[in-house]
């Protein structure tokens, strides 16, 4: 698999500012503080961690929807951190977004047929005939009837409206899918449909998948890798298997256990997370996790570990990585 996209410290910093007409910044809100990953062609990454980890927020500045306050993004090889202009309008479509809630994303006064060819419209892609048949054949690759465009989207299910949302985002044939929580808010029956969707797209179009999840059961079927996210920065990023097998950060462990396993004795001895995350404007110094760290030693009060490579493509930032108690949990069954 060759390289789509690759992030190299990337940042998004806020300042916040008080006072009405002095305005006297305060403080500084950290997103994202130095995040780096890169995505393979075809291949899917996850973004998992709390709410207000900065993974949306790194989805975003990705997508050049918001400006980054460092670092820089490389798309099939070139980069585009500062492009603008055409370059910057080619990027917004061979990059889309599956977002969270289909049904907020979707215009209710147009019908399922005009949002799906909404984006070939901004685009500047073919004409109106063309671009109904384009709108008829993505209605049958989601699993829907072609009927279905002259509906309106409040005559559809949540799961359908999920394909819908897909299909708009397909229109443009775009590289890289953004998935911002794409099922969370579907039923867990209709869930696994839309994953396995998903993969079978992936598979048939070659997409590449940059998914964003809040916790890990949903992504131990959709990713090919996991990053996760603590306070706006990668605390572990490995392939799947070994993330789910043999985790070595204790934020990866604690929100590995804390959901359900099929066989209750391979959950291991893991104590559960205590505390509440600590606010993006005022990061703990050293280790940003040591608050909620049961492993916690003054070390990593003061220093800061690296996200450093403890066997190939297992990269974690932990001082203790090698010596932390073995938890005895392995999440890995019924991966292939
Ligand atoms: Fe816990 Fe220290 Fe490792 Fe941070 S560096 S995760 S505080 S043991
Ligand atoms: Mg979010």
């Amino acid at each position: 698999m060759s390289g789509l996209l690759e992030v190299s410290g990337l940042a998004r910093h806020y300042p916040v500012k008080r006072g009405v007409v002095l305005q006297k910044q305060v403080g500084t809100v950290r997103a994202v503080d130095g995040v780096s990953f890169d995505l393979a062609r075809g291949e899917t990454l996850a973004l998992v961690g709390e709410s207000g980890c900065g993974k949306s927020t790194t989805a975003r500045l990705v997508m050049r929807l918001i400006e980054p306050s460092a670092g820089t993004i490389r798309f099939d090889g070139q980069d585009v951190t500062n492009v603008g202009g055409g370059a910057l309008r080619t990027l917004r479509r061979r990059i889309q977004i599956v977002f969270q809630d289909p049904y907020a994303s979707l215009n209710p006064r147009l019908t399922v047929g005009e949002a799906i060819a909404e984006p070939m419209a901004v685009h500047g892609i073919g004409d109106a005939a063309s671009r109904r048949a384009k709108v008829e054949e993505l209605l049958r690759l989601v699993g829907l009837a072609p009927f279905h465009a002259a509906r309106y989207p409040h005559e559809f299910s949540g799961g359908q409206r999920q394909r819908i949302g897909i299909a708009r985002a397909l229109s443009v044939e775009p590289e890289l899918v953004v998935c911002d929580e794409p099922v969370s808010a579907l039923d867990v029956s209709i869930q696994a449909q839309v994953v396995n969707l998903m993969k079978d797209l992936q598979a048939r179009l070659g997409l590449s998948y940059l998914f964003i999840a809040h916790d890990l059961a949903v992504v131990k079927h959709m990713a090919d890798r996991v990053a996760v996210m603590y306070l706006g920065q990668i605390m572990e990023i490995s392939d799947k298997r070994t993330l789910f097998a043999d985790p070595r950060h204790p934020y990866t462990r604690a929100l590995l256990a804390a959901i359900p396993h099929p066989d209750p004795s391979r959950r291991g001895r893991v104590t559960p997370l205590g505390g509440d995350v600590p606010s993006p404007m005022a990061v703990p110094p050293g280790c940003r996790f040591h608050t909620r760290c049961p492993f916690a030693q003054e070390r990593c009060r003061q220093e800061i570990p690296a996200l450093r490579e403890i066997a190939p493509g297992h990269r974690t930032a932990c001082h203790f990585a090698e010596t932390l108690p073995d938890p005895g949990l392995d999440y890995s069954g019924g991966l292939t």
